[in-house]
């Protein structure tokens, strides 16, 4: 059963439709970013699975139930949706220890996070004295804590720099791996969640315009090439109506066959170095996808 599923979900501020009729399911155990440019109804929808919003129209459910009508969705779920706001004069070791206890963990687990978010350095200080950025990975750690089975967050690393966000995305795949916890993520930038996701959700302008495994996303929408190194990229490229890009030749999968390059290089007495296929990039797909130029 997927741990979330979205029918036909519409939700409208007044008489703007900001979601317009989305669907999509998440199934247990994976890691799935929800990708969209703002204003594409990421939060919108975030708010909605955390029960916070109610929909104009459709279904959604969350481990089977409607997370309107059942806010006890929240002891099983874990939501990082807004600024963490955590009490200013409180020591950050304190608090850990409190939430361990809390969700009947050893005190020990806290920390473990802590170091695994590089946070331990900043262990004895309040929260007042902390950045944004470790305000937000301590947010992250206060709900993984009591392992929950799913995780909905919006944007957790918009505060992170490129460090701190290969320590949480790390921190993520370990506790998809040793917790079986789920997570739905938001992110406006789609290679951020290339190293992680497992599925990617793309929303544009309250709809959702594709959704797929990250490598199949790629292969079906870039129409992959033909990067070939040669001793004599400019003859093989016009033999092969392809392009020369930093010394390689670059040519459409479907303009040539790998039979078709082996012939060309032999017609114009070019030595074939090596051939890979690559796809476009991620930022091209998305570019596709949201209609961005
Ligand atoms: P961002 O990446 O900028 O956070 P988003 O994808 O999360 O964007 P939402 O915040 O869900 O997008 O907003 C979707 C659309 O709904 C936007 O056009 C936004 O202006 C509008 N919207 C959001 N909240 C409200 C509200 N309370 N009242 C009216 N319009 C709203």
């Amino acid at each position: 059963m997927p741990i979330i599923e979205v029918k036909g979900l519409k939700k409208r501020y007044g008489s703007f439709e900001a979601l317009k009729g989305i669907d999509f399911e998440v199934d247990e155990g994976k890691i799935v970013a929800l990708v969209g440019p703002n204003g594409a109804g990421k939060t919108t929808t975030l708010k909605i699975l955390s029960g916070f919003l109610r929909p104009s129209e459709g279904r959604v459910a969350v481990l089977g139930k409607d997370p309107w009508s059942h806010p006890e969705l929240k002891k099983e779920v874990a939501y990082i949706l807004d600024k963490p706001n955590f009490p200013p004069h409180v020591k950050v070791e304190d608090f850990l220890r409190e939430a361990a206890l809390m969700v009947g963990e050893k005190p020990e687990v806290g920390e473990e996070y802590l170091k695994a978010l590089g946070l331990q350095e900043y262990a004895q200080r309040s929260f007042s004295k902390l950045s944004a950025g470790n305000m937000q990975k301590f947010a992250i750690a206060v709900a993984l804590l009591r392992r929950p089975k799913l995780v909905v967050a919006d944007e957790p690393s918009s505060n992170l720099d490129p460090g701190a966000r290969a320590q949480l995305y790390d921190l993520i795949a370990k506790s998809k791996k040793e917790n079986d916890t789920t997570f739905f993520i938001s992110s406006h930038v789609l290679t951020e969640m290339e190293k992680v996701a497992d599925e990617v959700i793309i929303m544009a302008d309250g709809q959702v315009k594709a959704q797929a495994p990250l490598g199949q996303l790629a292969s079906s929408l870039s129409g992959s090439s033909f990067r070939i190194t040669t001793d004599r990229p400019e003859l093989l490229a016009e033999a092969l109506k392809g392009q020369v890009v930093d010394g390689k030749v670059m040519v459409a999968e479907e303009a040539a066959s790998l039979s078709d390059i082996d012939e060309a290089a032999k017609r114009v007495g070019a030595r074939v170095v090596s051939v890979e296929r690559v796809g476009s990039s991620l930022d091209e797909i998305f570019k596709k996808l949201v209609g961005e130029e």
